[in-house]
């Protein structure tokens, strides 16, 4: 049974995800990495100040495929949680994990404040072949260690992937849809999209989650096209579609970046517009740890959907030490 009530101080922070879904009908959200290198840093603090000027409801961190960038990203969720007094959610993947790790690791995130985690299967490291080895602990999917983290860290507010146009390892929608049940049931309180770029694709997964019984928030995830080229390779390896009518115009583009960028912002806009509307519980920007559009994109949206935040949380004020 999980402990609902956080430990909210007097800043009003290391709130859970839910406590926030309480507050506000649609959430806007941003997605970063842990930067790589000195320069990295650099620009990812330039840019994640200019979207925390927005007023976001949360932001998250992810880590590196196999859990290889797991110290990166509890750095820089300490950073935001604890100096910037800001709710991040660390994500966490038990792809070559022990549960004797995960239990150190989820003891370290209760030790810094940290009240959510998005849990993951995660892949396999960048240049390992074929199908992932058998967990020698049973953590053989996101199911297996949300259940191991819900029943030994009850206390965290759990976020996990959902695929509107399937995972691409599952044989078929209805079997992934069934799969996504199974995690839910373990323990997840929050759903978040795989990137799609046609909301149809949405609005039919939505159905079928409905119909599964699944009936905790699924945000969808944004990604706006700022390189073509780059997006494309990302889709084919998620096996999100790229419409034709997007596909064309991009390619007719290609080599002139500012005429690329407009496209995916336009397509942006309107995709994130067109889900609002249809009442989708918020957005989630996939960033690339840049900021310009998805500042462009936020600055675009029909302002009823925009100035929910303010109400509450007035302006975002770094407390910097
Ligand atoms: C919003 C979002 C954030 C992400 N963040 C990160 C990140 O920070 N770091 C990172 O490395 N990766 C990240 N990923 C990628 C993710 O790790 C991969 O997509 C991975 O391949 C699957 O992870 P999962 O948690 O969805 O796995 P699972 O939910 O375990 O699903 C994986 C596959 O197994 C199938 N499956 C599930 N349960 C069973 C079962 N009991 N029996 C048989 N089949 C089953 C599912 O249908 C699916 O095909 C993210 C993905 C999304 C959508």
């Amino acid at each position: 049974m999980k402990n609902k009530n956080s430990r909210i101080d007097s800043e009003n922070v290391f709130m859970k995800i839910t406590e926030i879904f309480e507050k506000e009908k649609r959430t806007f959200s941003f997605e970063f990495f842990p930067p790589k290198n000195l320069k990295g840093a650099v620009q990812f603090g330039i840019n994640a100040g200019q979207l925390m000027k927005l007023n976001p409801s949360f932001v998250t961190e992810t880590c590196g495929a196999g859990g290889t960038t797991n110290d990166q990203t509890l750095d820089v969720v300490d950073l935001f949680n604890n100096k910037l007094k800001f709710t991040c959610v660390p994500h966490y993947t038990c792809v070559n994990a022990t549960k004797e790790k995960v239990a150190y690791d989820m003891r370290t995130f209760t030790d810094r404040n940290i009240e959510n985690v998005m849990l993951l299967r995660g892949d396999p490291p960048e240049g390992s072949k074929g199908p992932l080895p058998e967990n020698p602990d049973g953590l053989n999917y996101a199911s297996d260690l949300i259940k191991f983290v819900n029943e030994n860290y009850g206390h965290f507010c759990i976020g996990a992937a959902a695929y509107p146009e399937k995972h691409p390892e599952a044989p078929s929608i209805a079997k992934d849809i069934e799969n996504l049940k199974l995690k839910v049931d373990s323990g997840v309180d929050f759903l978040v999209t795989q990137m799609f770029f046609k909301n149809d694709y949405y609005y039919r997964f939505m159905d079928k989650v409905a119909k599964a019984g699944i009936k905790c928030r699924v945000i969808p995830g944004i990604l706006p096209i700022t390189d073509f080229r780059q997006i494309k390779r990302f889709a084919e390896i998620s096996g999100a579609h790229i419409p034709d009518r997007l596909r064309k115009k991009m390619e007719a583009v290609l080599d002139r970046p500012d005429e690329v960028y407009k496209i995916g912002l336009d397509y942006a806009v309107e995709q994130s517009n067109d889900l609002l509307e249809n009442d989708a519980p918020g957005l989630h920007f996939f960033t690339l740890n840049k900021s310009r559009s998805a500042v462009e994109i936020y600055k675009s949206l029909a302002e009823e959907y925009t100035d929910i935040n303010k109400s509450y949380k007035g302006s975002f004020t770094p407390h910097v030490p």
